[in-house]
C-alpha cells in the first residue's frame, strides 16, 4: 500500500530510533536538556532567529506564536484555507481570545496587496485591530503553493512600517525552500516568527518548532507551560528531530519532485482534474469536480489499487509525497491514480 494521506504517516527508521534511544536528556523545564536546548538552537540558526521553542506539534508552536504576539481581542489577518483557522481546533479564539480575518486566495498563492489592504488601525473603542498577518508556506490546503519571496519581501517591509507582525506557519517551510532555492535564512528574516514542523517531512516521530526574538520565545515558553506544553526529558524526541535536520532535510526536493511526477500521470489523463504547473511541492489536489465522481468513491478505488489518498470534500482528494514513497512508488501511484479516473468515470 502506498500512503499518500499526507506525509506524517512515516515511522521512524532504526538510526533515528538509535539517535533518540541514546540522547543525552534533562528536565527541560528547567531548561536543563542538552538535546531540546540544541535542537532550538540549530533550528532558530536555520531560521535566522535568536531562538526557539521545541513543542510537542505544530498547532501548538502556531497557537503560541500567534498567542504571544496578538492581544486578547484583536486580529490574526490569514487566508481563508489557513491551517491555523481551519485545522487547529479554533485554539486561537477558544484559548487565547484572538479573533480573525481572512483573505481568499483563488489558487493558495499569497498576496501581500490583498493581506495588507486588510490591516486594520482601530480608530475607535468598538475596531478590532490587526496584529499579526499569518502566512502559511507552503500551503497546505491551498495545494502546496509555495509564497512568492518578493511577495513576504513586500510583506516584510510594509508590516514593519505598519506595526504588524507577521507569522510564517511554516510547517512544510523546508519543501518551499527546496522547491525554490530561496535559504530557510532568508525566508524566516521575512518574519517575526515561524514554526516548523519535524513531524512532516522531515519525518520525525514528534514536534515542531517555533523561532523569533529572544523576547517573543521566552513570552511562549510561560504560555506553552500555561497550555500544558512543558514537557521534561522530551530530548529523546529532539534527538529524533536533530537526527531527521541531518538526514532529511536535503532530500526534501525528491519529494517534491514525486509530487510532479504524478500530477503529470493523472493530468495527462484528464487534465481537467489538475494542472502539474501549480504543483510548487509535495501536495497534489485532485479536483475531481469536472469527472463528476465521488471523493469517497474515488479514495474507495485507489485504496482497493493500492493507493491511499485523503478525502478533502465531496469532490477533491488531496495526495501527499513523503520519505516512504520512492521514485518507483510515485511511478506506480501515478498511474493508479489515472487509471482509477478513468476507469470510474
Ligand atoms: C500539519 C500542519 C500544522 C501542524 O499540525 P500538527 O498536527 O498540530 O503538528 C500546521 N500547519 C500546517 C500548514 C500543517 O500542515
Amino acid at each position: 500500500m502506498i500512503d499518500l494521506r499526507s506525509d506524517t504517516v512515516t515511522r521512524p527508521t532504526p538510526d533515528m530510533r538509535r539517535a533518540m534511544a541514546e540522547a543525552e536528556v534533562g528536565d527541560d523545564v528547567y531548561g536543563e536538556d542538552p538535546t531540546i536546548n540544541a535542537l532550538e538552537e540549530q533550528v532558530a540558526g536555520l531560521l535566522s532567529h535568536e531562538a526557539g521553542l521545541f513543542c510537542p506539534s505544530g498547532s501548538m508552536t502556531n497557537m503560541l506564536g500567534i498567542a504571544a504576539q496578538v492581544p486578547r481581542g484583536w486580529e490574526v489577518l490569514a487566508d481563508h484555507r489557513a491551517h491555523i483557522l481551519r485545522a487547529e481546533c479554533g485554539g486561537h479564539a477558544a484559548l487565547a481570545g484572538v479573533t480573525s480575518r481572512t483573505w481568499v486566495s483563488a489558487d493558495g498563492t499569497f498576496d501581500a496587496a490583498q493581506a495588507l489592504s486588510m490591516v486594520s488601525r482601530p480608530r475607535g473603542y468598538n475596531q478590532v485591530g490587526t496584529a499579526v498577518i499569518s502566512v502559511e508556506n507552503s500551503h497546505n490546503f491551498g495545494g502546496g503553493r509555495v509564497a512568492d519571496i518578493e511577495q513576504l519581501r513586500t510583506l516584510h517591509a510594509r508590516t514593519r512600517e505598519l506595526g504588524v507582525a507577521v507569522h510564517v506557519d511554516g510547517a512544510r517551510i523546508a519543501n518551499a525552500a527546496a522547491a525554490t532555492g530561496v535559504g530557510l535564512g532568508e525566508y524566516g528574516a521575512l518574519a517575526d516568527s515561524v514554526s516548523l514542523c519535524l513531524s512532516k517531512g522531515l519525518g520525525a516521530p514528534v514536534g515542531s518548532v517555533l523561532v523569533g526574538s529572544a523576547e517573543l520565545i521566552a513570552e511562549a515558553r510561560v504560555l506553552r507551560k500555561r497550555y500544558g506544553g512543558g514537557m521534561r526529558q522530551a530530548g529523546i524526541l529532539a534527538a529524533a528531530g536533530l537526527w531527521a535536520l541531518e538526514h532529511n532535510l536535503e532530500r526534501l526536493a525528491e519529494d517534491n519532485a514525486a509530487a510532479a511526477r504524478i500530477a503529470r500521470a493523472i493530468a495527462e489523463v484528464d487534465p481537467a482534474v489538475v494542472d502539474p504547473d501549480t504543483v510548487d511541492t509535495n501536495i497534489v489536489f485532485i479536483d475531481l469536480g469536472p469527472t463528476g465522481l465521488d471523493a469517497q468513491a474515488y479514495a474507495a478505488a485507489t485504496e482497493a489499487a493500492g493507493v491511499r489518498v485523503s478525502v478533502m470534500d465531496e469532490d477533491s482528494v488531496r495526495i501527499v509525497t513523503h520519505l516512504d514513497v520512492s521514485a518507483e512508488d510515485a511511478r506506480r501511484a501515478g498511474e493508479i491514480l489515472a487509471r482509477s479516473l478513468a476507469e470510474n468515470a
